[in-house]
């Protein structure tokens, strides 16, 4: 193990070139390497060509001293990461006998014969240690070479994380550096940073870091100790108080959830413009169900009227998109058998817009057994947009009509 100062990427995967797909891998490696202090310095993104994957290999590690190679480990013909990694650092393959078994033994548990390309899997690259894939079936592999190292991962985000956290981040001997997440919702990254800009120059500019979500900003606080960081979080917190709806891997639904169920209620969604974006995020998360009844996606009149029972004079007098509609929308949600109810009626665009009611014209309605609530919003931006900050904002309603604070 060696303390490492500049790493390369390698994004490996010829739909990465071709398709809409994007590489996301480089950005969590980035930043997990740059919480320990070492800086990503340059990344490449290349095709499922065993002669390309040991060229770039080749020369990223020149100029980088750990080089982390993403994607292109799977069982079939294309990917054949280990066959150009070995090509690059002269080494052979060879089958390891223990991963075999662990393989077999994994479709086994499965209850699937284990088809005979998936034997490619076990292949290693010689003198590499292997990094079990709790995830997958595919495992990393940590390949020393000198004083430089070469780790490869599946591309599977989900598994390359959990490989990288349990497996790769102990063996990177660099300056631990701590880091807390704090998360804001209901407010845009401007007004954020406007008010939180005078912590910047207390803390140091580079210690924090803003990412803005739709509907959701982050602030990300780096420090060197516990009491430093605490130091921070408590001014952040102080300044932001209730729109930090949670820190670290919390997330809203989460949070929305989590204040349901500690009141003991279910909550029914009715949603237009957002077509069950509100729904999609609350059943992402496991449990759910305990206090997620379901919703309706009422986009059509005839849907708000007949299934949740808003007057068709209401419809026509104020207009879907209205304080009233939206309102009446919320308690027919209720009406499904839930004490809490959401609505959310809105223009997206990019038509629809008239002067009095401009595309992005949102209104959000929150009932509960005591309280009526509702806000209007103005949003920018294209349609997905407009339906990605109505969801967030919704969700944001709600927590605080709830109380919500992870
Ligand atoms: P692979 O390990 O190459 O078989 O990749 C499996 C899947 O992971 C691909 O189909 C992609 O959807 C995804 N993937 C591969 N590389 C990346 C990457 N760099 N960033 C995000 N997703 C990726
Ligand atoms: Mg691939």
């Amino acid at each position: 193990m060696g303390t490492f100062s500049r790493a390369a990427f390698l994004a490996v995967g010829s739909e990465l070139l071709r398709t809409p797909r994007l590489d996301t891998n480089s950005l969590f490696v980035a930043s997990q390497l740059a919480a320990c202090g070492v800086e990503m310095t340059e990344k490449r993104c290349i095709g499922d060509d065993t002669q390309a994957i040991a060229n770039a290999v080749s020369e990223l590690l020149s100029r980088a001293d750990l080089v982390v190679v993403s994607g292109g480990l799977g069982p079939t013909a294309d990917d054949v990461t280990r066959e150009g990694v070995a090509a690059a650092l002269g080494r052979k393959l060879h089958l390891d006998e223990e991963l075999l078994a662990r393989l077999q033994e994994r479709y086994r548990r499965l209850g699937r014969s284990m088809p005979s390309i998936a034997a490619r899997m076990a292949f290693l690259v010689e003198g590499a240690e292997v990094l079990p894939n709790p995830r997958g079936t595919a495992p990393g592999q940590w390949l020393e070479v000198g004083a430089r190292a070469v780790v490869l991962l599946p591309g599977v985000p989900e598994e390359l994380q959990t490989i990288f956290a349990l497996h790769v981040l102990p063996r990177i001997g660099g300056k631990p550096i701590l880091v807390r997440t704090l998360k804001v919702a209901g407010r845009f990254e401007s007004e954020v940073e406007q008010r939180v800009s005078h912590l910047y120059h207390r803390f140091g500019r580079e210690k924090v870091t803003i990412l803005a979500g739709r509907g959701t900003v982050e602030l990300v606080l780096y420090a060197e100790t516990s009491s430093e960081l605490e130091a921070m979080e408590h001014a952040f917190t102080e300044v932001l108080g209730e729109d930090i709806f949670g820190r670290d891997d919390v997330t809203l639904p989460q949070v929305v959830l989590d204040a349901l169920k500690s009141r003991g209620w279910m909550l029914a969604t009715a949603e237009s413009c957002t077509g069950g974006m509100v729904g999609s995020a609350l059943t992402q998360v496991p449990g759910a169900s305990e206090a997620y009844l379901g919703g309706v996606v009422a986009y059509a009149n005839a849907v708000k009227v007949r299934v949740l029972g808003v007057s068709e004079e209401l419809l026509a007098t104020k207009g879907a998109v209205s304080r009233e509609v939206a309102e009446a929308m919320a308690l027919g949600a209720c009406a499904l058998g839930a004490q809490c109810g959401l609505a959310i009626t809105g223009i997206a665009g990019p038509t629809g817009g008239t002067a009095e009611k401009p595309v992005g014209t949102v209104h959000v309605a929150v009932a509960t057994p005591s309280q009526l609530q509702h806000r209007h919003f103005r949003f920018g931006g294209s349609r997905q947009t407009v339906r990605e900050l109505a969801a967030n904002f919704a969700l944001d309603l709600l927590r605080r009509v709830l109380g919500g604070k992870a």
